[in-house]
């Protein structure tokens, strides 16, 4: 039904409409400058198909590069069975989550069983919500859940508008009406989502159960959610109320500030993936530096807490990045 809401006016400003859908014969290779954004290259004509994002090569890696399938994040892939289709996108997270087991010297017991990285974005309205699942033992990569979200109060006009702005650039505006669903609905599939892998039950209500979401910063969990849950005319769900904001974690961990996931990993010398504020490769890298400092011996715990009732937030660490 998303699909069919797609008007080609939608488009009209873009240059992507024109560009090679997929499958088509433009197969040309296109020299590209180091650092040249997807966005420009889309918008020179690269072949690079819509919905696809362009993913910084492993050098370790003999794989050849390919885009990731952002419908297949997103659990809306039509193409599993097409080999071409699978031959040009990447279908496969964990391909930027590797854990060396070697690494695993330093580790600590953690008292949880599995990481939840959250990174939101939308300043207006939420548009994307992106989770990766980290296994906090082993470090491995577990699931990923990845929703575009639809704006519940904005005009068409408005969203049009704020769509080109924000993922035009990455060139993925299209994907993001084809599968946008409202926050409402995101949030009924993530239940699904924490309910099959046994992290959460709505009969049960309650924080996750061996399980903590991980933000870079308490805006995700403190601001933005309850305001989203405000303007959705929704509950703020129980399992949203407490988190891990990694600044803080990191803080107190290397005794250093960090104002952002880029501060993080320019300090621990680590290549960013993927875009830079397209949610599901920020929630990558945000994964990437969990492992990381798991790996270094940090003990990943809780540092806010909502009050179900008086719906104040405690901070449970002295030491905090304010
Ligand atoms: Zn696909």
């Amino acid at each position: 039904m998303a699909l069919a809401r797609v008007s080609p006016t939608a488009f009209s400003l873009s240059l992507l409409h024109s560009l090679s859908r997929p499958f088509s014969s433009s197969s040309s290779p296109v020299l590209r400058p180091k650092g040249f954004s997807i966005a420009a290259a889309l918008s020179h004509g690269d072949p690079l198909e819509e919905g696809a994002v362009e993913e910084a090569p492993r050098p370790s890696s003999r794989l050849p590069w390919k885009p990731t399938c952002l419908y297949y994040t997103q659990g809306k892939c039509t193409m599993m069975n097409d080999t071409l289709h699978l031959e040009k996108f990447n279908h496969n997270l964990l391909m930027n989550l590797p854990v060396n087991a070697s690494a695993a010297d330093k580790m600590k017991p953690q008292k949880l069983d599995y990481i939840l990285v959250l990174d939101l974005e939308g300043k207006v309205e939420i548009l994307e919500f992106p989770v990766i699942m980290i296994d906090a033992q082993s470090m491995e990569f577990i699931d990923s859940f990845h929703r575009f979200v639809r704006p519940t109060a904005m005009s068409e006009q408005r969203i049009r508008e704020y769509i080109e702005g924000k993922y035009g650039k990455f060139g993925v505006d299209r994907v993001w009406h084809d599968t946008a669903i409202p926050f409402e609905e995101v949030l009924r599939e993530f239940e699904g989502w924490i309910r099959d892998h046994k992290l959460w039950k709505k009969e049960q209500g309650g924080a996750l159960n061996g399980a903590a979401f991980v933000t870079c910063g308490n805006w995700d969990l403190k601001t933005k959610v309850p305001e989203q849950c405000k303007v959705s005319k929704i509950e703020l769900p129980s399992y949203l109320m407490e988190w891990i904001n990694l600044k803080d974690i990191y803080l107190n961990f290397y005794n250093r500030r960090a104002t952002g996931m880029m501060t993080m990993m320019r300090e621990l010398q680590m290549p960013i993936v993927g875009s830079h504020h397209l949610g599901i490769d920020d929630a990558k890298n945000i994964a990437r530096i969990v492992q990381h400092m798991l790996a270094d011996g940090a003990v990943m715990q809780i540092t806010a807490r909502r009050h179900p009732t008086t719906s104040e937030v405690k901070f449970l660490f002295k030491n905090r990045i304010r």
